[in-house]
Order: structure tokens, then sequence, then C-alpha cells
């Protein structure tokens, strides 16, 4: 029976047909099920889906299945919810190449099924989604005709003239505006779109750039707020992050990167309800003098042309000793303030800014964030929350981040136990999107 309904979805993952739900009600049984990462998963437990939403859940035996229902068995395995990843940047790299000529619907339906692939039910991608094609796949998603991973979109983020993305591909995506009445009119044609956030950028790229003023953020904030949009800020230095905050920033892309948090900023954060994305993933390509054994990851393997993981790994013969030790300087830091904003009950949430430069993986990277906020000091269940619920919760996903009953039925089904190591969020068994298993083989035999 379950080789029956993955045959039918192979045919959906590869072309982006509708995901459809499931027309039949499954019974998963056996195993260890995290309906809700703050709470103690249930062993031994049972999920019963009836057309693609969690009906119940509860150890087996409990749990009454409709009569002719499915029934897949996943003793020794741990059932998660699917996670998100707030802060992408999809369209700029295919293969080895990385160019805004990328910028294509064949490019975002093919990495929106990546994310799928590796268990990722929605990304939002951070300002740099040019034209209506965002709106048009976000629209045909929601309809019910495409599938992959949700497309969340912040439209054309809002900069200075030249100093949005420091990435030259990305640049031509942000608006460039030098004055109250172009910002106000940028955020308003953004708002049109409904955009799931207006992104800004603050920051000068180490002085090369003259960065968004406060006059200027301040109006964006302002209009955006009136019209009930959300405003996330790129951020890098402590004092910028501080005047954000008092100007009713919602959120950081980033932790501020020239200093340690001090308790001003976290006292600011908790005032103004300030979410923070920690994007350790983007700091850590820098702090390496050697390639990382974690580009060995059969995960990364199954989601990445080999040829970008092998650039990657002979980019560390090239790095400058003195480069790698300020960007080591830097990420200490950084685990630090984490460490301190996490302990202050600041709102952490999941980003990754895949594709914000070359060869920085799509879909991959998501896994190795959790490592690094393990290695920050998290524990793993608070971690998984961050990387579920906390982040549905931030993208107003209702339907996603945990599997209680009523919520999209969108879980990866674990071959071990993410709350003894985080890193076992990368032995995928299964990804389910509304109830149906992704077939994940096709999708690899097609990338390969
Ligand atoms: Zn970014």
């Amino acid at each position: 029976m379950r080789l029956a309904v993955c045959g039918l979805l192979a045919v959906a993952a590869l072309s982006a047909q509708p995901a459809q739900p499931a027309p039949t009600s499954t019974l998963f049984e056996g195993g260890r099920l995290i309906v809700d990462a703050r709470r103690p998963p249930i062993e031994n437990a049972a999920l019963l889906v009836v057309d693609g939403r969690i009906v119940s859940s509860g150890r087996k035996g409990r749990v009454t299945a409709p009569p002719g229902a499915a029934r897949v068995d996943f003793t020794g395995k741990t059932i998660m919810p699917a996670m998100v990843d707030a802060h992408v940047h999809l369209g700029y790299q295919v293969g080895v190449n990385f160019s805004a000529d990328n910028f294509t619907r064949q490019t975002l339906v093919d990495q929106l099924n990546r994310y799928a692939y590796v268990g990722i039910a929605a990304v939002l991608s951070l300002g740099t989604e040019p034209g209506d094609l965002p709106f048009q796949i976000r629209e045909q998603q929601e309809a019910g005709t495409l599938g992959g991973a949700l497309f969340l979109t912040a439209g054309r983020g809002i900069a200075a003239p030249n100093a949005g993305p420091g990435t030259p591909e990305l640049k031509a995506a942000a608006y460039g505006v030098t004055n109250e009445d172009e910002a106000r009119r940028a955020v308003r044609e953004q708002v049109a779109h409904k955009v799931a956030f207006i992104k800004i950028w603050v920051d000068d790229r180490n002085g090369t750039v003259e960065k968004l003023s406060p006059a200027l953020y301040r109006a964006v904030i302002d209009e955006a707020h009136t019209l009930n949009t959300r405003v996330i800020a790129h951020i890098y230095y402590l004092a910028d992050a501080k005047e954000l905050a008092r100007a009713g920033v919602d959120a950081f892309a980033h932790l501020v990167r020239d200093k340690e948090v001090d308790q001003e900023l976290v006292a600011l954060m908790k005032q103004h309800g300030i979410a923070q994305m920690p994007n350790m993933a983007i700091s850590e390509n820098a702090i390496h003098a050697a390639a990382p054994a974690w580009l060995g990851a059969p995960l990364l393997r199954e989601v990445q042309p080999a040829a970008v993981i092998d650039r990657v790994r002979d980019s560390y013969a090239r790095r400058p000793p003195e480069a790698v030790a300020r960007a080591q300087a830097t990420y200490a830091a950084m685990e630090k303030s984490l460490a301190t904003l996490n302990a202050a009950g600041i709102p952490i949430v999941l980003g990754t800014d895949d594709g914000a430069v070359r060869d920085h993986f799509y879909a991959y990277t998501a896994h190795r964030e959790l490592t690094l906020l393990a290695h920050a000091g998290m524990t793993p269940s608070r971690i998984l929350d961050v990387a579920t619920r906390a982040t549905a919760a931030f993208l107003r996903l209702p339907d996603l981040g945990t599997l209680e009953a009523g919520k999209r039925a969108d879980f990866i089904i674990l071959t071990a136990n993410p709350l003894d190591d985080i890193a076992n969020t990368q032995q995928i068994d299964a990804v389910y999107t509304r109830g149906r298993a992704i077939d994940r083989a096709s999708l690899r035999a097609l990338w390969r």
C-alpha cells in the first residue's frame, strides 16, 4: 500500500504537480513521535493522518484508524514536524553557475523541491526576488497547483543605492532609495504584492557603501507598519541594531557581528518584541582553515552537485590565515551573543541565508545550522522547537510547526533520534507533505 502511494507521488514531485491531499487515511505506528518540540516525545506512538491533515496522536493502540486505513510501521524511527527556513535567497545558483540570469520559474521550482526533499516545508526568500514570478509561484502553491516547499517572499528589499545584498549578482533586485518618498513608495509597491515581510539592509559592508540612514529606515518601518506588514533588517553593527530596535523593527537577520550583544540591546529587543535569526552557517563558512568534514555529509551530496561541493572543498586551500583568525573571533562572539539572547528568552528563529553568496548551499544548510546552534549551547529540544514551531509561528504559518490535530501532515521520519544528537535530523528515512510521502528516490535520480 505504501509503495503504491509513493508511486503516485513520484509523478507529483517530478513535475511539480499539485500536492493534493491523500485520498485515504494512514496510521503511522510504533516509533517515537515529536508532536511539539517543547514537550517530551511520545514513545511507541501512533499518528493518524486523514486527507493530508493530522487527526490524532497518542500511544500505539490508543489511536483508532478508520476501516481501510493504510498502515506505516515506523518502529525504531522518529517522526518530527517538517522544518521552516526564514532566510533564503532562491533563484541565483544552478549547478556551478551563480547569476541573476538563473532567476527563472524552472530554477525556483527545482530549488523548492530540494527544500522539500530535506524536510523543509516552507522557506522565506528575503528581498532578492525581482518581478512578478515569485508572486505567481506563491499563488500557484496556495491554489494547490504547484508542490515543493511553500514559497514565501519579501519581494524586493530596500537599501541605500548599491547597499543591499553584499553579492553583485543579487544587488539589482533591491531598491536603492535616497529619500523618504522613495522609501515609502517602495514599501507600498511591495505590500501591494502581499509580501510576507519588508526586508531592509543596514550595513556599510566594511565601509565600502553608504548604509540606509535612520531617517529612511524609520520611514520604511512606519509605512510598513501602517500597512500591517513587518520589517526584517539585515544588520552588522551593534549600534545600528539598537537604533533599529528603537525604530520598532520586527526582526534581525544575522546577529550583530562587530561586538557581542549587550544588556541594552537585549532590553530593547524584549521591549519591542524583536525576533533574532542567528544565521550561524553563513558566518561559519569563513572560520575553517581546511575543508570541514561535513562536506562529506550524505544528505549534502544528495541535494548538491558534486562539482559545487568540490569547488567549496578546493577553496579552503586559498584562505589567508589572518582572515580565518578574524572570522573565528567574530564567530566566537556570535556564539556568546546567541547564548545571551537565548537565555534572555528572545524569540530565536531559523534562517540560513542560502544562496546569498555563491556556493552557500541551498536546502542542506538548514541541517548544518542546527548543529551550529547546538555548538553555541542550545539543547536539541530547543533547537527542534526553533526549526519547527517557532519559525512557523514567526512566519504566521499556523498549519505548520507541530503535529497537533488539525495541522498539515508535513513531517520527517528519521532513522535516528534528533533529541540524542541534533545532527540526526539528517538521517532522513522519508518526508511527508500533506500526508503523502515525497518520492525522494525519483528526485535523486533526476538530480544525478
Ligand atoms: Zn540574506
